[in-house]
């Protein structure tokens, strides 16, 4: 038997569809990459952007369609908000929530491995479309007010199951699920609950496993990681502390290793966190801290519930423990009711912590969100031109970084091959891109040193000079 997986959205999504598919394993399925020949098809479902959402309704429409031919079995899991809950509940035979998935195998089991054409199927293409379109304005209002899951914090985690990991090199470990914070650009405290921070024996258990399997970059994930062990004070490590026992584990094993962690909160970041990064090799001088706006008024209206002042406080911290980490951050422009001026303070922030690298998003209103209630009036044309211009600044500062690794040789986690034919690519520890000719496969996964002949804003190229020796 055979099963296909799909899978949207962010690292999160990325890790509980690794457990999935260990689920999977163990029911004797094997994965297919084709759509066509799998028995089970699932989908794990991303609810940040409209796109990806018509995209689970575009797939169960074509799988639907399949099953006046063949048997087949549908399940939807992942990131999914009441409303469409409701609706997928008719259009798929499974639906559960990540929580759920020690439950999966006797669900599906239940279900039967070959499924009679399901009632749905029989529906006529116009139902298909009525169930899928977009919640009316009043649906949107009434959302906003919604209350968030709540079962959560009893419900067992995605975590309890063991995963396949999808790459020998690279791996995410969850170490928290769910948010507390609700900015109003977005629905995921809606979607995944509060947040609930795993057993740091769990999560150390499984670093020191993946370290001692050679993992050269593993990624601790979590929506808000540096508030884990909030939920259990008293009881669980901090952040910090986690980090702590991460970085001795590694270090004493003598393995080259770096570990990262996304996304952290500026609110929460406390000094400790960043004395600790600076104290161990193998934790990856690498931070990502979303700012999202320059301004103080953007932010409290995106109710970020910290100030630009607290941000420069942490950034302060980094610069002055970690001189040379690299600093990564996510900003939207045009955001409802952003003005000229309040634009011009997130330019004034990406020109003053020096960004290494920004996710830009030009803000769209994201169903389930607070902010999806609200209009947005800000006109594509200048959030494009607002994107364009900060792009523009972004590359500026980005440069003056890259451009000091020329005739530098920097070490490389060779991540697959490049773009450019008889090339490869990988990162440096500060997550800079940079590929070098080569087509020797085997290096992928490995640490390589590279001297750098030719830089870009956000990458770079040279020539490999040494590979790997394996301590
Ligand atoms: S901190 Fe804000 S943006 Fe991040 S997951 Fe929570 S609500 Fe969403």
């Amino acid at each position: 038997m055979k099963y296909h997986l799909v899978i949207l959205g962010c690292q999160m999504n990325q890790a509980d569809a690794e457990r999935v598919q260990a689920v999977m394993a163990k029911m004797g399925y094997a994965a297919t990459e084709t759509e066509e020949e799998a028995n089970v098809i699932g989908i794990i479902a991303c609810s940040v952007r409209q796109k990806a959402i018509d995209k689970v309704y575009s797939k169960i429409a074509k799988w639907n369609k399949w099953k006046n031919k063949r048997n087949l079995i549908t399940f939807v899991s992942g990131c999914i908000l009441p409303d469409d809950h409701q609706k997928f509940l008719k259009l798929f035979d499974l639906v559960f929530d990540m929580k759920e998935l020690a439950s999966f195998p006797a669900m599906l089991s239940q279900y039967g491995v070959t499924t009679p054409v399901s009632n749905f199927s029989r529906l006529h293409d116009e139902e298909l479309v009525e169930i899928a379109a977009p919640a009316s304005v009043a649906d949107k209002l009434n959302f906003a007010g919604a209350k968030p899951v709540s079962k959560v914090a009893a419900a067992p985690q995605t975590w309890e199951v063991e995963p396949i990991y999808n790459s020998n090199f690279e791996a995410f470990i969850p170490i928290q699920n769910g948010c507390n914070k609700f900015c109003t650009f977005c629905a995921v405290p809606y979607t995944r609950g509060r947040e609930v921070s795993r057993s740091s024996a769990d999560i150390i258990e499984e670093a020191r496993q993946l370290v001692e399997k050679g993992y050269k970059s593993i990624t601790l994930l979590g929506q808000n990681v540096n508030s884990y062990g909030l939920d259990k004070k008293g009881e669980e490590l901090s952040f910090a502390q986690l980090l702590d026992a991460l970085g001795q584990m590694a270090d004493d094993s003598g393995r080259d290793v770096w570990i990262y962690f996304t996304s952290p909160h500026p609110r929460d970041m406390t000094r400790d966190v960043i004395e600790t990064i600076a104290k161990y090799r193998s934790l990856a001088k690498q931070i990502h801290l979303p700012v999202q706006s320059g301004d103080d008024k953007v932010l409290i209206r995106m109710n970020r519930k910290h100030s630009m002042e607290r941000y420069r406080e942490v950034v302060g911290w980094i610069r002055e423990l970690i001189p040379s980490a690299t600093l990564f951050t996510d900003v939207i422009v045009g955001f409802t009711g952003e003005t000229e001026e309040q634009f011009e303070q997130t330019r004034a922030a990406v020109r003053e912590f020096r960004y290494n690298m920004a996710y830009i998003a030009m803000y769209s209103p994201r169903p389930g969100a607070a902010s999806f209630a609200w209009q947005d009036d800000v006109p594509h044309a200048v959030k494009k031109e607002r994107y364009a211009v900060l792009t523009g600044d972004l590359e500026k500062v980005a440069f003056e970084h890259t451009r000091k690794l020329k005739d530098e040789t920097v070490r490389l986690l060779v991540r697959g091959k490049d773009k450019k034919d008889g090339y490869l690519s990988g990162h440096t520890e500060g997550k800079i891109i940079v590929r070098f000719p080569s087509d020797d496969e085997s290096l992928i996964g490995s640490f390589v040193d590279v001297r750098i002949e030719s830089v870009r804003p956000f990458s770079a190229e040279g020539e490999l000079v040494t590979r790997e020796v394996e301590a």
